[in-house]
């Protein structure tokens, strides 16, 4: 089983993120949605000789990505915006760049580099990218930053920097080189798929990657350029699905192109066109490692991976953290000897204290998911809740919080938001959420004091109350590329 949340809600919500423009957009009818579907399977029949899929499958080409994307994929990503100004006027662009904004990442200003450095380290990541707009009109301040990063992390960080290449030259990427950049990224679709800046960039700069979006009508102009990529020394082609936002919606609608509901809404043929040219270069042999991010991608690991983060600040021990990167407490209530029996066991079989909490106002047991594995047997009831945690300058004083303090200057706040409260499962929900959530085969010292749990039950819908759907959501990343609709 592999919910997501379902179409209706993701429909209901793109009208209201797009408000007026929602009823201009054109969207596939259940006709071509199944044409446009099987379409798409045909091209992923076709590459699943030549690529590997990973990430839930929803990113292709996986074993010979950019360092700065593995990064990505596995969570440690942060990106800069330094500058929100841009010297291009793509028409995918997905923010008007007002060059109004200080340095800053995730709702954060960080105008001084260190603090941003400290915020790096602070949450554990191991990639950084500079972004703008475009961070070339700004040299001298993203050349900072990259200087302090390099000198705290060393080569502990992977970093890189996302241009158009316009104001691009030896110079800069000299001084770009010298300062500790590990990768420059070119938009060439924003100098008419001009590689000349590219071509100097290569023997300057230690990785050249190509990052575009994948747009419809340039499929045979970036085809033909494949075999100067590698001629030229460019170690990556990353493929973008371009995403709507409500910023560049008239130009995307004014091509007529089809788009896509989802959490975001995307364009159907940039997709396909992403997968063509994936295609195109494996039948052909033509050496570079292609990568195509999808949207859903983005939004399920680049989310997903955020949520976790910051999860791991405010949880409390005894709560889990879930694959989709919610915060999972679990309960169940019994009366005080039995909570004295069931703490007993936990004893019994090692697990340490700060895996559970009891609380006797409550008259329930919180544990963890090790917990669980231990005294799943012997529950007669487990209550759920879900919190989001979100990362913010300053405390909203509406949710529960930490204080991160960065350095002597800066502190961000942690929230926790609740998303789903107080569910209690009923005896067929319990042994379902046992089975796809938490048990994991052999861990043999855990289950001292229990049997082995039996066969998963095989459940029809009608078993399943309105809830799990949502439990499913807050728990599992689904697998594969978005239904069309
Ligand atoms: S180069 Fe990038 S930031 Fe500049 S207009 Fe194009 S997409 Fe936007």
């Amino acid at each position: 089983m592999n919910l997501e949340i379902d179409k209706k809600k993701y429909i209901d919500l793109n009208r209201s993120e797009y408000g007026d423009l929602y009823p201009t957009f054109r969207f596939p009818t259940e006709a071509e949605s199944r044409d446009y579907g099987a379409e798409r399977e045909q091209l992923l029949g076709r590459l699943s000789p030549h690529v590997r899929w990973d990430y839930q499958r929803t990113k292709a080409d996986t074993t010979r990505m950019s360092p700065g994307c593995r990064l990505c994929g596995d969570g440690y990503w942060s990106c800069l915006f330094v500058n929100n100004r841009c010297n291009a006027a793509c028409f995918y662009c997905p923010a008007r760049q007002t060059g109004q904004a200080l340095p800053g990442t995730s709702s954060l200003d960080f105008p001084e580099p260190e603090d941003y450095a400290d915020y790096v380290q602070a949450l554990g990541f191991r990639g950084v990218s500079i972004s703008g707009g475009e961070p070339l009109l700004d040299f001298a301040k993203s050349v900072r930053f990259i200087e302090v990063l390099r000198k705290r992390f060393g080569k502990e960080l992977y970093l890189w920097l996302y241009s158009n290449g316009i104001c691009a030259d030896k110079e800069k990427l000299q001084i770009l080189a010298g300062a500790g950049l590990d990768e420059i990224r070119f938009d060439i679709s924003a100098t008419a798929y001009s590689l000349a800046k590219v071509a100097w960039a290569a023997g300057i700069i230690p990785h050249i990657t190509v990052e575009i979006p994948a747009i419809p009508e340039d499929v045979e102009i970036v085809q033909n350029l494949l075999p100067q990529m590698v001629n030229i020394g460019v170690n990556y082609l990353n493929l973008h699905q371009i995403r709507v936002t409500r910023h560049n919606a008239p130009q995307l609608i004014a091509r007529g192109y089809t788009f896509l509901h989802g959490p975001k809404i995307t364009v159907l043929e940039s997709e396909l066109t992403a997968l063509r040219l994936l295609l195109h270069a494996r039948e052909k042999r033509i050496a570079l490692p292609i990568n195509y991010c999808s949207f859903i991608y983005r939004h399920r690991f680049q989310t997903g991976a955020a949520r976790r983060r910051h999860a791991a600040l405010i949880k409390q021990s005894y709560e889990d953290i879930t694959e989709a990167g919610l915060i999972r407490t679990m309960g169940s209530m019994a009366v005080p000897d039995r909570i004295q029996y069931l703490t007993d066991q936990l004893s019994a079989a090692n697990i340490a204290p700060e895996n559970w909490y009891y609380s006797p106002a409550k008259s329930t047991l919180y544990f963890s998911q090790a917990v669980l594995k231990v005294i799943f047997p012997l529950l007669d009831n487990l209550h759920l809740d879900y919190h989001v945690s979100l990362l913010l300058p300053s405390v909203s004083y509406r949710r529960s919080f930490r204080e991160i303090a960065l350095n002597e200057r800066r502190v961000v706040i942690v929230e926790r938001a609740p998303v789903l409260a107080d569910i209690e499962l009923n005896p067929v929900e319990m042994r379902l959420f046992y089975d796809t959530f938490v048990k994991i085969p052999a861990r043999r010292d855990l289950y001292r004091v229990i049997e082995e749990p039996e066969e998963p039950h095989v459940l029809s819908a009608q078993d399943l109350a309105e809830h799990w759907r949502d439990i499913y959501f807050y728990e599992k990343i689904k697998t594969g590329l978005y239904e069309y609709y």
